[in-house]
């Protein structure tokens, strides 16, 4: 399966697309983890990405997208991956499909987390004092949920109209949002065996 995870920072699309890659036996692919990492060991990219991401703003879209284009090539990617925290614009979704295309491998599926603001901000701010993410701090924080309400809406209307797009409430403990979205992904299994 070709999966997409979308939502906000803090919804969870992290933990639940790692969960889901375990499962599922595929990779989840996270360019926020990529280009942590980058940063961390201070390669070129790494530097490029750095203030960036401490300010909360996007990378640009041709580096991610050079960044995922390289990884879903991979052989581990061949039977398929969880995508979190790409795409993050539509320009990004384009370049994806195009991707996919050139592999014959569409999306299977578009999972949007949906998790209020105030849950956000208390998660983040949790998650920013266990963790020491430079991305988490208050003022980045605010700054990455602005960006993504930003970037949202368009990129859920592009899924939407391909018809792909799911919306899975994201409140709750770990456990129920992953039975939640098990049962739209069987849903999904289903329409594509159908078709
Ligand atoms: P994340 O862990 O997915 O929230 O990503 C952390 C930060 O990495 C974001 O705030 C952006 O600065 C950058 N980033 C991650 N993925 C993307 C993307 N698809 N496009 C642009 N920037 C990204």
């Amino acid at each position: 399966m070709r999966i997409v995870f979308l939502g906000p920072p803090g919804s969870g699309k992290g933990t639940q697309a790692k969960l889901l890659g375990k499962r599922l036996g595929v990779p989840a692919i996270s360019t926020g983890d990529m280009l942590r990492e980058a940063v961390r060991r201070e390669t070129p990219l790494g530097l490029r990405a750095r203030a960036i991401m401490e300010a909360g703003e996007l990378v640009p879209d041709e580096v991610v997208i050079g960044l995922i284009r390289e990884r879903i090539a991979t052989p581990d990617s061949a039977r398929g991956f969880i995508l979190d925290g790409f795409p993050r614009t539509v320009a990004q979704a384009q370049a994806l499909d195009r991707l996919l295309e050139d592999i014959g491998s569409p999306l299977d599926a578009v999972v949007n987390l949906a998790v209020p603001e105030a849950t956000l901000l208390e998660r983040l701010i949790g998650r920013a004092s266990q963790e020491g993410r430079s991305d988490d701090r208050p003022e980045t924080i605010r700054e990455r949920l602005r960006v993504y309400g930003e970037k949202n809406d368009p990129l859920v209307a592009f899924y939407e109209r391909a018809g792909l797009l799911t919306r899975v409430d994201g409140l709750g403990a770990v456990d129920d949002v992953t039975a939640r979205i098990d049962g739209v992904l069987r849903g999904a299994e289903r329409a594509a065996g159908r078709a």
